[in-house]
Order: C-alpha cells, then structure tokens, then sequence
C-alpha cells in the first residue's frame, strides 16, 4: 500500500480521562519557561557560534538520549546494554525535560496499544496541536493513575534508579537545571583560563547555557513532537497499521530515523525502521556501531528476519516438539497482530 498525503478519517474528542479545567501545571510551566529561556538565543548580546555549535551537537547526542535510550531501548527494548550504559542514556535523556523513563515508556507503549483510537493519549485525529504538545498541559487520569505504570511500565520500575526517579519527583528537575552550572562552568572556566575578561567569559558562559542547554530542550522537544503530530498526519504508508501512522522523510531526517514511522509501527519489537533501502535509519546505524564496539550485544532484527530464525530454530528442533511450539509462538502472535497489542 502507498498512500500519500494525510488521510481523510473522522475527527475525534480528546481522552475522557483529560478535563479541559485542569491544566497540567507540571508540564505547562516548564515548557513556558525553557521556551522563554530558549527564545533569548535570538538576543545579539548572546550570539556566539560556540553556542550555535554546542546546540548542534547537544540535538543529536540528547536527541539520541530520547529516541535510541527513551524510545527504542527502554519502550521496545529492541536491543541489548549494559546497565551503565543503559544509565547513562536515561540521565542524558533527564536533561531533555521529558519526563521520568517509567512516564515517557508509560505513554509511549500507551500510544502503540491505542494509536489513534479515543485513549490515544496524543493522536492528531482531535488536533494537530493536541497531538504536538497540547495534550502535555492537561491533566490525563489515565496516564497519571498507578493502573497505568503497573500495566505498561512494570519493568521499568523494577530498575532501582528508575523507582527512586519516581519516589524523588524533584529530582529530574535537579538535574536537569544542574546541567545549566556544569555548561556554564566549563564554558566559563575556558574562557577565564584562556584570558578572556570575567564579564565577557560570564557573558559567553550565559550564551553556551542559552544555546547549548535551553534552545536545545526546545528543539529536542520539537523533534519529539514532531514524531507524535506530523508523522500520524502526513506522509505515506508501506503497511496497514490499522492506524494513522505514516512515513515522512522530514521528521525521518530530524529524528534520526523516527519518521518512518508506520515502518514501526507495523514492527514495533524491531530495532531497525529502515523498510525499503532510501529510509535510511541512522539510529539504527548507530546502534550496529555501538555493537561494533562491544557496547550493544543483541539487536532485535525485523520480524521477517525473526520469523526465518524461529523456521530455523523449529526445523533443528524437529526431535523435540515442545521445544519448536514454545519457540515459534511468540513470534506467531506478532505476526497475526502486527500492531495495536504489540508493546515490545
Ligand atoms: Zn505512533
Ligand atoms: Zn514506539
């Protein structure tokens, strides 16, 4: 199937769990704030180019943080890390203001098991900036309630840093705000060792955090969004998903590979995205590096490439038939339900 273009499918209310009188301050603020903080890069007085840089650099390494740690390690765990590692991602992906990883996971897996139906917690189908950042600022019951981390987010809090993440709600603010003094102080210390008058290396240090931490987040959060709004609304479609979902190259570029989107959610357990030779997945790409390197072990192939391995294992495993049934049924769910009851 190849459909271009958005689709023309009925409008639909926003999730009864969300009352239109209480606003989401825990998310509104924040987002207030950094965007407010993030829109002074525009001020001259703040211009530099290690700034800009720093920005560029930081929207791929804490983009990466979302989408290879939050999204394709920690939602599907489509691929393997050690625990430092895998800490290390999530404590990058804390200084993007993205939530906690058993939230982020929570509604992620919440979203692959209801895309685009009425306890979609961000679906386009309400409005487009509903689904880009609209339903981050009112309160949804269902995605705040403790049904919902206990049915989608188990294995998540089972991890000791990640419960205490939630036992300790300020603590993602700590160190998110707590990245501003290690970029300042760097950025500060060069330029004072370097020679630079202390209110101009006091001026360039405010430039970096402006640059390399707030207008950042912004466009961090952007990108993400971009994958919830633009990739459920425009594009085309390699697979009948029974949902929204679509390729769009330009959220693909952005993202690292996330626009091809209907690629995962027809295959959400993989950690590849890259259906057809042009929808090039750099994450993935990085990830195989990562592995090239000794960092990953095991990468979760596409389902076709699953389904060949499970004929394989099932033909070596002729001599005992218990073994060959318990191996190929998992995979002969996932291949009869591609999408909506698949979480990882
Ligand atoms: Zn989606
Ligand atoms: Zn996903």
């Amino acid at each position: 199937m190849n459909i271009s273009q958005a689709s023309s499918v009925a409008p639909m209310m926003r999730p009864s769990a969300t009352i239109p009188t209480e606003v989401f301050l825990r998310y509104l603020l924040p987002v207030i704030v950094v965007h407010g903080l993030g829109m002074l890069v525009v001020l001259p007085i703040f211009f530099s180019w290690t700034g800009v840089i720093v920005c560029l650099v930081g929207v791929h390494i804490f983009g990466q943080a979302i989408t290879m740690g939050y999204h394709r390690l920690l939602a599907h765990r489509s691929f393997e890390v050690p625990r430092w590692f895998e800490w290390t991602l999530t404590t990058l992906a804390l200084c993007c203001l993205q939530d906690t990883p058993a939230r982020w996971v929570a509604t992620h897996r919440k979203h692959h098991v209801h895309s685009d139906e009425h306890d979609d917690p961000h679906s386009p189908l309400v409005a487009f900036l509903w689904s880009h950042m609209g339903w981050l600022f009112l309160r949804n019951h269902d995605l705040t309630h403790v049904s919902n981390y206990s049915r989608f987010a188990r294995d998540i809090l089972e991890d000791p840093f990640y419960f205490w993440l939630e036992r300790h709600p300020v603590a993602p603010l700590v160190i998110y705000f707590g990245q501003t003094i290690v970029y300042f102080g760097l950025a500060f210390g060069i330029a004072a060792l370097a020679g630079t008058p202390l209110t101009e290396a006091a001026l360039f240090g405010t430039s970096v955090v402006l640059f390399g931490v707030f207008a950042r987040t912004v466009l961090v959060w952007h990108i993400t969004w971009s994958v919830n709004s633009l990739t459920h609304m425009f594009g085309y479609s390699n697979h009948d998903t029974g949902e929204q979902s679509r390729n769009n190259w330009f959220v693909a570029l952005v993202a690292a590979g996330e626009g091809w989107h209907n690629n995962h959610h027809h295959d959400p357990s993989a950690c590849t995205v890259q259906h057809k030779w042009w929808e090039f997945d750099l994450t993935y790409w990085e990830v195989r590096g990562l592995q090239a390197i000794g960092i990953v072990g095991k990468i979760t192939p596409l389902r076709t490439e699953r389904i060949r391995m499970a004929a394989r294992g099932k033909a070596r495993d002729t001599s005992n038939p218990a073994r060959a049934v318990e191996v190929s049924q998992p995979l002969l769910d996932s291949s009869q339900s591609p999408h909506k009851s698949q979480l990882s």
